[in-house]
């Protein structure tokens, strides 16, 4: 009989990839999802349910019949400056709806759990690249949102309560090079995305927040992961959770940054379109640098990126705007 998963966001942007990799191994998924932030045009693999996670009952009622091995947790709000606009709103979703969804898979006797965290843990790391062990000092309630999901799994580890896997995305990008998936967003924030939807002219400009940073060109340098290699990571990471039933922490980068305006330039050159480009100050919350140290993830699941090259994630990621027209 096939494994059986429940992904939680599964409609989302990061969610959709890893539910198509899953039912092409051989997987069976339920996706359960809200469609709050997300437009739907990712369903296209695996079973759905339209819900939301602040029905306990109901989703313990999904685990007793469905009864999945696994539990993969995508599902939650994602906006930085939003969530220092609106902390409430996201500790009630990103904190409140796990300890629910985790109070109903305690209650049908689901173990093992897959986290969707950030590298928004971090904050503003003293090393870069940052290492997993590194202090946790998020410098929004996004973050601290992660942050507070992770202790609470990791105290319930050490009781035996579940066993789980949290990866620490970095920068996620790119799209399905098959062209079936791509960001799936109704608003947009991130910087690859709103670049080519400039590009296409559905934006007037696009904004550089903050050109004063300590880097070489005074903007952010991110860490650029393309979501099939995240994909895979999540993979490798169910693996290992139901053979080892070990938990882990892991960070999901490449290991290597691109700052803004680097990005912008590739951006232009995969779309050859010179969009407008406007400085404009900070946005908050954002830390100047953020590298992964990628050593345990590569070691202990034997992640080999398959996608490393900026270039790349770009075109996919153009491939499936201009698909979109
Ligand atoms: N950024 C920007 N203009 C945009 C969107 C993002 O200058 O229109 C910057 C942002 O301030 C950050 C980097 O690009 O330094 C990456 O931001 P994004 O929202 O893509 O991801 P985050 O790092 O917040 O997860």
């Amino acid at each position: 009989v096939p494994l059986r998963v429940v992904v939680t966001g599964g409609a989302g942007y990061i969610g959709s990839h890893v539910v198509k990799m899953l039912v092409k191994s051989g997987l069976e998924v339920l996706i359960l999802d809200n469609l709050s932030t997300t437009s739907g045009e990712n369903l296209r693999f695996g079973k759905f349910e339209k819900v939301d996670l602040g029905k306990e009952e109901r989703i313990f009622q999904i685990f007793s019949s469905y009864k999945p091995q696994a539990v993969m947790h995508f599902a939650a709000y994602i906006v930085v400056p939003e969530s220092i606009e609106k902390p409430f709103k996201y500790y009630y979703n990103n904190v409140g709806n796990t300890l629910r969804l985790l109070s109903a898979m305690q209650r049908a006797q689901v173990k093992n759990f897959i986290f969707s965290s950030s590298a928004a843990v971090y904050g503003i790391p003293k090393e870069v690249p940052v290492k997993e062990e590194a202090d946790l000092n998020p410098i929004s309630p996004y973050g601290e949102s992660k942050a507070m999901v992770e202790k609470i799994l990791k105290d319930m580890a050490m009781a035996k309560e579940i066993n789980y896997i949290s990866l620490r995305y970095f920068n996620v990008a790119g799209a399905d090079p098959e062209g079936e998936l791509g960001p799936s967003y109704n608003q947009p924030t991130h910087l690859i995305l709103r670049a080519l939807k400039t590009a296409k002219g559905e934006l007037p400009y696009l904004e550089i927040y903050g050109t004063d940073y300590p880097t070489p060109d005074g903007t952010c340098i991110r860490d650029y992961i393309h979501v099939m290699d995240l994909a895979k990571a999540h993979l490798l990471a169910l693996d290992y959770l139901l053979s080892k039933g070990e938990s882990l922490v892991l960070n999901c980068g490449y290991g290597k940054g691109y700052s803004v305006r680097e990005v912008i330039n590739t951006a232009q050159k995969v779309t050859a379109i010179n969009f407008e480009v406007r400085e404009t100050k900070r946005r908050p919350g954002d830390p100047p640098v953020l590298i992964a140290d990628n050593t345990r993830i590569c070691k202990i699941l034997n992640f080999q990126p398959e996608y490393d090259d900026l270039e790349l994630i770009i075109k996919h990621t153009w491939a499936w705007e201009q698909k979109k027209r």
